[in-house]
Parts: structure tokens; sequence; C-alpha cells
């Protein structure tokens, strides 16, 4: 059994997580066993970790799965607050702004 350890830490929070998992074993089998937890003031809804609490295959998946759906909702929520100005080949400002393109 050769133990590896990550740390986790999602882009919409400041925690940490660091677990613990059996690279031998498969994907699909294997327990994650989470070693320390750093919820730095979460303010995101993801689950609370515990020292030492297993996570087995299918509720991993599904932990991370999550996370990724909500990191992916954060990044369009930050992409359509924020304008994206540009130049073309011809040197004019362009900007997409709300969905709608326009010259600066
Ligand atoms: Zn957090």
């Amino acid at each position: 059994m050769q133990m590896k350890k990550t740390l986790w830490k999602p882009s919409t929070c400041q925690c940490e997580v660091e677990y613990e998992w059996d690279r031998d074993s498969s994907e699909a089998t294997r327990t994650h066993v989470i070693t320390r937890v750093n919820d730095k003031n979460c303010q995101v809804s993801h689950p609370k970790f515990i020292v030492g609490e297993k996570l087995e295959g299918s509720s991993y998946h599904n932990w991370h799965k999550e996370e990724n759906r909500k990191a992916e909702e954060k990044k369009k929520v930050e992409l359509q607050a924020k304008p994206i100005i540009f130049t073309d080949t011809e040197h004019r400002l362009w900007k997409f702004d709300n969905g709608k393109l326009e010259q600066v």
C-alpha cells in the first residue's frame, strides 16, 4: 500500500483540505481519508470536512463534480461582470460587455 497526499484548494474559497489515498487501488474503489482541514472562514457551501472522514469512490467523485460545477459557475459570473477590451489587427479598440460588442 502506497499512500499519497493531495492538498485541495478550491478556486471558490480559501479553504485547504488535505487527504490521503492509496495509489495502488483503482480510482473507482479507493478511499480518500481527510488528514487536515483549514477552512478559512469559508463563505462557500461545500461540505464541511472533518479530519478522519472517509470518502469512498462515488462520494469522492460526486464531491469533485460538484466543486467543478461551482468553480465553472463562478468563472461564468466573473466573465459576465467584467467587460473584455481588446484591439484588432488594425489597432481599433473594442469592448465586449454583457454580450454586446462595440467599438470604443
Ligand atoms: Zn471553503
